[in-house]
């Protein structure tokens, strides 16, 4: 890809201080990517570097995480907070606890969540956080000890008006009350707006937990929407089998859709009835097992263990599982299967050599940071719940949640359209999510 000049001259300085974080990398060239036609167009975007400026994170924070497992061992891990940017509102971003997490995984996670947040609409700005922590196999009291540990240190920077982590991978209900629960006893604060993803008892949001599934699937019937088409009778494949993937599911069954494949990092599942989400609940939320469990239980339901679940045909593809899980070998499959939409339910599953060829296959392409926005949404809608102590309804929530989406999906569209790109997803949701911020620090002055 040839950038305009100016951009690759930041481009160039931003590989050259943030040497090895390719994923970080590579999020960042794929924003700059679409802002060429914003710079020739209004070029004081970059007079004042305001992009310069949007590349380098207002604050990061790296801290040791020192706790003590089963055996009596004491146990080191790192733990990261970066706060990206506060122009828009307080850094708001998930909490990320996986093996793979170091700084260009933050980092990538933080840029592409200011971008997103932007898109909602929402007074949030974008930060990420996270550890190298596996939680696999860990007891549950080493996950209370951990997560205790982690916001010991991570309590003094963050608050309601500063910046509200979440979850994300390997992040969920449970390690949330820890936090909470140790953010509480430490500064004696019942500050609800400190956290989202709260259980319902204690402030948390009815439809935050299906929140980001049902989100990417609203989009998606968007899409299809344009095209006079609907979900009735699609078959999709849906990678991943955690909280995105599963309420992505729920809601594809209940919109007359047929999911025949999910997956873990084990392998993938093949079910041409329909994957039957109690059992997979069963599987991956109770007894947090592998997949391969779910064909064990499931009649007629077959376990791939190597191989990719791309090569599994469908119309639909929501990949829900991680960055760079869809690479260009998988994208060849699917346009070759007749494919004709992919939503990425997860943050950059997909590659860029992949997007290049769906752009080019005629597939319609929606990326995380539109696709997927509809958790850090109802953060947000949690968020505000929180603020006037009120509590909202299943229906209400989910009807704003839908709303958000749709306007997302309509922004997108509609910003492509202005700027020469017609029904590219991606230059909408990079220039739409980008002039919304990039006003607000013009507006800020340089800080
Ligand atoms: N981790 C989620 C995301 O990638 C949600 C963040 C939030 O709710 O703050 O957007």
């Amino acid at each position: 890809m040839t950038l305009h000049e100016s951009l690759a001259e930041i481009y160039d300085e931003v590989l050259r201080r943030n040497p090895g974080e390719s994923e970080f990398h590579q999020a960042v060239l794929e924003v700059l990517d679409s802002l060429g036609p914003v710079v020739t167009k209004h070029p004081h975007y970059t007079d004042s570097a305001v992009i310069r400026r949007l590349c380098e994170p207002e604050r990061q924070i790296i801290f040791r995480v020192p706790w003590v497992d089963d055996q009596g061992n004491v146990q080191i891990n790192r733990g990261f907070r970066v706060e990206f940017n506060s122009a828009l509102g307080p850094y708001k971003g998930g909490l990320r606890f996986h093996p793979s997490v170091y700084l260009g995984i933050v980092k990538f996670l933080g840029f592409e969540q200011i971008f997103k947040n932007s898109l909602t609409g929402m007074p949030i700005g974008g930060g990420k956080g996270g550890s190298d922590f596996d939680p696999k196999g860990r007891s549950d009291g080493e996950i209370m000890r951990f997560c205790q540990a982690f916001m010991t240190e991570l309590y003094r920077h963050i608050g309601e008006y500063t910046d509200v982590p979440a979850g994300d991978i390997g992040v969920g209900g449970r390690e949330i009350g820890y936090l909470f629960g140790q953010y509480k006893r430490i500064t004696n604060r019942y500050e609800s707006g400190v956290l989202t993803g709260k259980g319902i008892t204690w402030g948390g949001s009815l439809v935050r937990t299906e929140a980001t599934g049902y989100g990417t699937v609203f989009f998606t019937e968007e899409i299809l929407r344009t095209r006079g088409d609907s979900f009735d009778g699609k078959r999709v494949v849906v990678s991943g089998s955690g909280n995105v993937a599963t309420y992505a599911i729920e809601k594809l069954h209940q919109l007359g859709a047929i999911v025949v494949a999910c997956s873990d990092s084990s392998g993938y599942v093949v079910d041409e009835k329909g994957i039957d989400l109690d059992v997979l609940k069963d599987v991956k939320e109770v007894r947090r097992a592998r997949i391969a469990e779910y064909a064990d239980l499931r009649e007629g339901a077959r376990f791939v263990a190597d191989g990719s679940i791309w090569s599994v045909p469908c119309d639909i593809a929501l990949p829900c599982a991680t960055q760079n899980e869809l690479n260009e070998a998988d994208a060849k499959t699917l346009a070759q299967n007749g494919c004709s939409i992919v939503a990425e339910g997860a943050n950059m599953p997909c590659t860029p050599e992949a997007i290049r060829l769906f752009n080019d296959a005629g597939i319609a392409f929606a990326p995380g940071k539109a696709a997927n926005a509809g958790g850090v949404a109802t953060s947000a809608l949690e968020m505000q719940q929180n603020a006037s102590r009120d509590r909202w309804s299943f229906e209400y929530t989910e009807e704003r949640l839908a709303e958000t989406m749709r306007g997302i999906h309509d922004r997108c569209l509609e910003t492509a359209e202005e700027y020469g790109a017609p029904g590219n997803y991606v230059v909408g949701a990079n220039i739409a999510g980008f002039t919304q911020v990039a006003d607000a620090m013009l507006a800020l002055g340089v800080i």
